[in-house]
C-alpha cells in the first residue's frame, strides 16, 4: 500500500540499493539516499517522500534485467515493470554503482552528457558518489527539473546560483541542505507520485 498523507496526499516510495561498490563508497551513498527525505521535508514542506533499501530478491531480478537488456533505456523499462507488483504506484528505484558498471556505461552510451547518473522512468542510476548528485538525481524522481540547457552550456536558468538542480551542483555552492529554487520546490509540492512516466534520459 501506498503511504497516504492526511489531504489524500501520496509520498513518493524511493528504493534503493548499491551495486558492487567499495564499502566505503556503499556506506556513504546509502547515508546520502537516506537523508534524503529530510533534506524534503526542509526545502518543501508539503512533499514527502519515503525512502527504503531494495528487498534482496528483487535486488537480483532486477541486476539479472540490466545484464540482459541492451540499453538504459530497456533496463528502465524491466525495472519499472518489476517494480509494479501491486496496485499502488510505482516506486523509483535509484541504483548506486560503480562508473565502470554495466549500467553506467549504458547510460553513458545514450546520453554521452550523463556524466554523474542518469533517470529513465522510475530508474536513477548514480556513478558518481557525492551526496549533491545523488540528491539532484533523487529531486527529480520528485518532480523538479533541471536549472540548466543545452547540455550545462546555459546554467542557473532560475537565476539562483546556490540552487542544485543546476549543471554540475557541489555542497561548496549549493550548501547542506542545499537550496532548491521556488519554481522547483512548488513543482515537487505538488507532484504526486506519478513522475515515473517519462521515458526519456535525463542527466544528473
Ligand atoms: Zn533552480
Ligand atoms: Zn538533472
Amino acid at each position: 500500500m501506498p503511504h497516504v498523507r492526511r489531504g489524500g496526499r501520496v509520498a513518493v516510495e524511493i528504493k534503493y540499493f548499491t551495486d558492487e561498490l567499495s564499502a566505503e563508497d556503499a556506506r556513504k551513498d546509502k547515508e546520502a539516499i537516506e537523508k534524503f527525505p529530510s533534506i524534503v521535508k526542509q526545502v518543501a514542506e508539503s512533499a514527502v517522500c519515503h525512502v527504503s533499501p531494495l528487498a534482496s530478491n528483487k535486488v537480483a531480478e532486477i541486476q539479472n534485467a540490466i545484464g540482459r537488456e541492451h540499453s538504459f533505456v530497456d533496463c528502465a523499462a524491466a525495472t519499472c515493470g518489476m517494480l509494479a507488483d501491486n496496485l499502488g504506484p510505482i516506486p523509483s528505484l535509484v541504483i548506486c554503482c560503480d562508473s565502470d558498471s554495466e549500467l553506467a556505461v549504458k547510460a553513458r552510451n545514450e546520453a554521452p552528457h550523463a556524466h554523474w547518473g542518469a533517470r529513465c522512468g522510475c530508474l536513477v542510476a548514480v556513478y558518481h558518489h557525492d551526496p549533491i548528485l545523488i540528491w539532484h538525481e533523487m529531486f527529480h524522481l520528485l518532480g523538479a527539473e533541471d536549472c540548466y540547457d543545452d547540455g550545462g552550456t546555459i546554467d542557473r536558468t532560475c537565476g539562483h546560483n546556490n540552487c542544485i538542480m543546476q549543471f554540475a551542483p557541489t555542497i561548496d555552492v549549493v550548501g547542506d541542505p542545499p537550496f532548491l529554487c521556488d519554481e522547483n520546490v512548488q513543482r515537487i509540492n505538488a507532484q504526486g507520485n506519478n513522475v515515473a512516466g517519462s521515458s526519456e534520459i535525463s542527466h544528473g
